[in-house]
């Protein structure tokens, strides 16, 4: 089994576009992991059928019985957060502002304080209107611990390309260069990377790939929208040469991107004639090469 995760450093290159054109052409040896759990997206565009709900629990924060709490101020004098607060006569945590840390609950004389784990969203397992499996989550609004979700996102996609025997699990990689994303690349056999002719997204480029490297996966790159300033689209090819890096495709801007994210579709649904052959050739060389 071979994992392939696309990433991109940065939002706006086309990665959601350019993953869902890589699974239509692999859709019947794959299983499709979406590991961009702060905004996952790919499910706007396969329709899954979300056949298997998990809740995903990660962290503590601190809950106070009223039952119990003798309202003595200990824990809200002693929480370095300013997590504790009285409201109507009573002590209450401000879940928002509790990091989980456990000292009030330690302090509490009457122990009046609980620390539970906390529900932070779901994972599901699906399967797309194209037939191919979709393992997918959903983390909730100001919650943390998105590595961790990511890697059981991954774990469960592993689960089901073995139960399905399939060859791939094409990984839709997380943003940025933090804990999400060094789950994403955890046990990957090829690395993507997804980006476009701007200053930024070659800054970005370069510190994913400095990230990808420690982890010494073998890399591709395409570069989207490359037409729209040569000039760095030039510097990125020789930032990818001098890097080993190997070019895997150079798309010219094309409002077909658009046109799909819009409509809900793979590129392949919008033009078979002209995205087939550009992401079969992706494909080859993402699924052949060596490690
Ligand atoms: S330390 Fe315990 S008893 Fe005192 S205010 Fe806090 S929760 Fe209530
Ligand atoms: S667990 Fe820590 S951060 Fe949360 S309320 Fe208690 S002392 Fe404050």
């Amino acid at each position: 089994m071979r994992e392939i995760v696309v990433i991109s450093g940065k939002g706006g290159t086309g990665k959601t576009s350019v993953v869902s054109a890589l699974a239509y052409v692999a859709q019947k040896n794959l299983v499709l992991a979406d590991c961009d759990v702060d905004a996952a997206d790919l499910h706007l565009i396969f329709e899954p059928d979300l056949a298997e709900t998990e809740d995903f629990f990660s962290g503590v924060k601190a809950v106070i019985d009223p039952a119990s709490c003798t309202n003595c101020g200990i824990c809200a004098s002693h929480c370095r957060f300013d997590a504790i607060r009285v409201e109507s006569g009573q002590h209450k945590v401000m879940s928002l502002d509790c990091e989980g840390c456990g000292y009030c609950y330690e302090l509490c004389p009457t122990q009046a304080i609980s620390l539970p784990q906390q529900l932070v969203g779901q994972c599901y397992r699906s399967r797309t209107r194209m037939g191919f499996s979709l393992v997918h989550a959903k983390l909730g609004i100001g919650a943390d611990n998105s590595g961790k979700l990511v890697a059981r996102v991954k774990d469960l996609a592993r689960k089901q390309a073995k139960t399905e025997k399939q060859d791939f699990i094409l990984i839709d990689g997380s943003p940025g260069i933090g804990c999400p994303v060094i789950a994403s690349l955890s046990g990957a056999d090829q690395v993507l990377f997804v980006t476009e002719p701007s200053l930024s997204a070659l800054s970005d480029l370069k510190r994913v790939w400095e990230l990808t490297d420690k982890f010494q996966i073998p890399a591709q790159c395409v570069i989207n929208k490359a037409d729209i300033n040569p000039a760095v689209t030039e510097e990125i090819k020789l930032f990818l040469a001098s890097q080993g890096i190997a070019l895997a495709a150079e798309i010219p801007y094309d409002g077909d991107f658009h046109t799909a994210i819009a409509e809900g579709k793979s590129l392949i649904e919008i033009n078979q004639s002209k995205w087939s052959p550009v992401f079969e050739n992706i494909w080859t060389a993402c699924s052949q090469e060596k490690s």
